[in-house]
């Protein structure tokens, strides 16, 4: 496709100047509508069995689409005290929030025991921990089921090179802890990494935890994690993950397991990108063009600091040119170019050296898929406050759905 943002109608009828006149650049943009579908598909994954999708949070943790996640049903994953209490902001009960974190402290896991928060233990030593502050009481454990998969070495968070989880063979020991505490393991999760495009290594990791559930006696529920992906390539024709195929891999695994061991189980998914990914794009300034030994640039106010992904994992983006609000499209003529942001450091690139239209000073860049792992990692780097967020409602209209940070914010802390 030429343009995503003409193909899906991404701002229903609003010309991109007037927002960013009004909420500056750079601006992340969210697109409702899309957002509401992307959390109907995730919640249908599973139609035959009780199932239950978890968002997770860390993905975007804006409150306003929180709330969204929870009023359409869905539960939510927490992975710190801070993104517990964000959720129970947005109005979430305890009995929705799943506290999945890892090598937290006493404060962080009392907390969740006080509030009745079920908090998924990510080793033997946490497990320990826990079972002091809160004998007798219901938990779960995140296994590593020795299979990974992930877009980049750093997502993986599952086989033999992470840090995350207990291994299969730790297990006996692991319910000798929660025996010892008298400990109820009433779920086992996993998370094998993030972005994958098949279904084949999600089935995998589903079918070996589902053999490593028979180990666990009062299992209520089996998380089987995220990672769902979401095309990034979108301009030059990658396809959508295929939800309808992971669903029948899945019902058929889940009916034989529980032909087999007769469980009334709950099952769950973790997925964050899938749900936020592309209900989002990135829109900021082009402010310089120039030349630099032959190499051209544009240089835009989008810097890593408000979206970290092209620098930390060489994550790709694709990336539209808007002059006057309006796509310029590829076939009006193109030339290689690197668009890149504002801040102090090199590897401060949101596209490296792309076939793009051409670019001139005053266009808007328009980054696709910023949604997931965008502003939830934004920081304040070079003194750069973080950017607004709005959101382009079902019917039309434009909401602030968190203000820009300023100079006074930033400073607040000294
Ligand atoms: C980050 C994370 C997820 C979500 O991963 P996505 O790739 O965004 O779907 C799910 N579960 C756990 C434990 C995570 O850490």
């Amino acid at each position: 496709m030429e343009s995503f943002v003409n193909e899906v109608n991404f701002f229903e009828g609003n010309n991109p100047e007037d927002i960013v006149a009004q909420y500056g650049t750079p601006v992340y943009v969210y697109n409702e509508r899309i957002l509401r579908k992307r959390i109907r598909n995730v919640a249908g994954v599973v139609k035959k069995f009780p199932y239950k999708a978890n968002f997770s949070m860390k993905a975007n943790s804006n409150l306003t689409i929180l709330k969204i996640v929870l009023e359409e049903g869905l539960n939510a994953d927490a992975m710190s005290i801070g993104e517990v209490r964000l959720l129970e902001l947005a109005g979430f009960p305890a009995d929705r929030i799943f506290f999945v974190p890892n090598n937290v402290s006493d404060e962080e896991l009392k907390y969740a025991i006080d509030k009745k928060i079920i908090v998924s233990l990510d080793s033997i030593s946490q497990l320990e921990r826990f079972g002091r502050l809160a004998p007798g009481s219901r938990c779960a454990v995140r296994i590593n089921p020795g299979i990974g998969a992930g877009h980049s070495d750093s997502v993986v968070t599952a086989g033999k090179n992470t840090k995350f989880a207990v291994e299969e063979k730790d297990i006996p020991e692991l319910l000798e802890t929660a025996k010892k505490h008298n400990l109820k393991i009433v779920g086992i999760n996993q998370h094998i990494g993030s972005l994958f495009m098949s279904p084949d290594p999600y089935l995998a990791a589903v079918t070996n935890l589902l053999r490593i559930a028979h180990k666990f006696e009062d299992l209520e529920f089996i998380d089987f994690g995220g990672g769902f992906g979401t095309p990034y390539h979108k301009l030059s024709g990658e396809q959508e993950f295929d939800i309808n195929l992971l669903t029948e891999g899945i019902e058929k695994l889940l009916g034989d397991f529980i032909k087999e061991t007769g469980k009334e189980i709950l099952f769950k998914s973790e997925p964050g990108r899938y749900v936020v990914a592309d209900c989002s794009v990135l829109l900021g300034r082009v402010y310089a063009t120039k030349e630099n030994y032959d190499k051209k640039y544009a240089g835009t106010d989008i810097g890593q600091n408000v979206l970290v992904r092209p620098t930390l994992y060489g994550s790709w983006h694709d990336v539209e040119i808007l002059r006057n609000g309006k796509p310029v499209l590829p076939s009006s003529g193109t030339e290689v170019v690197s668009v890149t942001g504002n801040i102090c450091e090199s590897g401060d690139i949101i596209a490296k050296e792309r076939e793009l239209p051409i670019i001139k000073e005053g266009d808007l860049v328009c980054v696709l898929d910023a949604g997931a792992y965008g502003y939830s990692m934004c920081s304040p780097y070079n003194s750069r406050p973080r950017p607004a967020e709005v959101m382009i409602c079902e019917d039309g209209s434009v909401r602030c759905i968190r203000r820009a940070e300023t100079f006074e914010d930033l400073i607040r802390m000294f």
